[in-house]
């Protein structure tokens, strides 16, 4: 089922493909009125036609709008072409598992939170989703009320948190637009770039590991040659500071990088 504000997303992205426009200045004001008063959707990626069929008769009675994909491969092609306020992912799909599946979103910058489900013994499972970009884990069989408990903490954090301004010192981050900014100037970043500033700055004052951004940042272990991250950290400090800014990206030698604001 498409809703109102899924379409006027939809035109949007079409008239932008058309005039070649980028959407510097936010979310359209169409789009943003729509969201006001939308119902908000939820995507669940579920193989097992009992499990989806109740809960989208659970979560459509709390009056949300919600879609199933049965296949990894249907999921991500549904969550790439339309916009989700939130998807439920079970981790153990035919074909293209639910790991697979969220790394791909979350390398092609889906940024809606994540809910996988998994079964009570695959604790690995809930390790991998966590690392691979899922915001919580509900172990099955669960509690509709305790899924429910889990959506709407999701959709509240969603909208303060997830596309929010990241903002340290004078450099400014949009996820939304990729915009960045130090001050009065304009940063042009490469994708890749984006995210590992992204990444460090959403774990900002915590020190990251080669190997953590390799996983993040190019979605595989990179075991001894994470030099890379230092060939793109060194780009990305070059731009950072090249209007002779105060340091913001820190090495902390022998273990890796960290934002903050003092020079410690
Ligand atoms: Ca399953």
């Amino acid at each position: 089922m498409l809703n109102l504000c899924s379409l006027v997303y939809e035109t949007m992205v079409v008239q932008e493909s058309i005039s070649g426009a980028t959407r510097e200045g936010g979310l359209a004001p169409a789009l943003e009125l729509c969201l006001e008063g939308k119902p908000m959707r939820i995507l669940v990626v579920e193989d097992e036609k009992k499990v989806a069929a109740f809960l989208r008769k659970g979560l459509e009675q709390e009056a949300y709008s919600v879609e199933v994909a049965n296949n990894g491969k249907r999921a991500l092609q549904q969550a790439l072409s339309e916009p989700y306020d939130l998807i439920i992912l079970d981790l153990l799909l035919p074909g293209l598992d639910g790991i697979s599946v969220l790394r791909e979103l979350r390398r092609q910058h889906v940024l809606a939170p994540v809910l996988i489900l998994t079964a009570r013994k695959e604790v690995d499972d809930r390790v991998s989703g966590l690392d691979a970009g899922a915001d919580d884990y509900l172990v099955k069989p669960f509690a509709f009320a305790e899924l429910l408990a889990r959506v709407r903490a999701l959709l509240r954090r969603q909208g303060s948190d997830r596309s929010a301004t990241l903002q340290m010192a004078d450099l400014t981050v949009d996820p939304v637009t990729h915009q960045v900014t130090r001050g009065e100037r304009h940063l042009e970043l490469t994708p890749r770039e984006f995210a590992v500033l992204d990444y460090l700055l959403r774990n900002a004052g915590r020190v990251m590991t080669r190997t953590l951004i390799a996983e993040h940042v190019w979605d595989y272990h990179f075991d001894s040659d994470t030099n890379l991250i230092d060939v793109y950290v060194k780009r990305l400090r070059e731009k950072l500071e090249a209007g002779d800014e105060k340091r913001l990206l820190h090495t902390v030698r022998g273990i890796g990088y960290v934002m903050r604001e003092d020079a410690r």
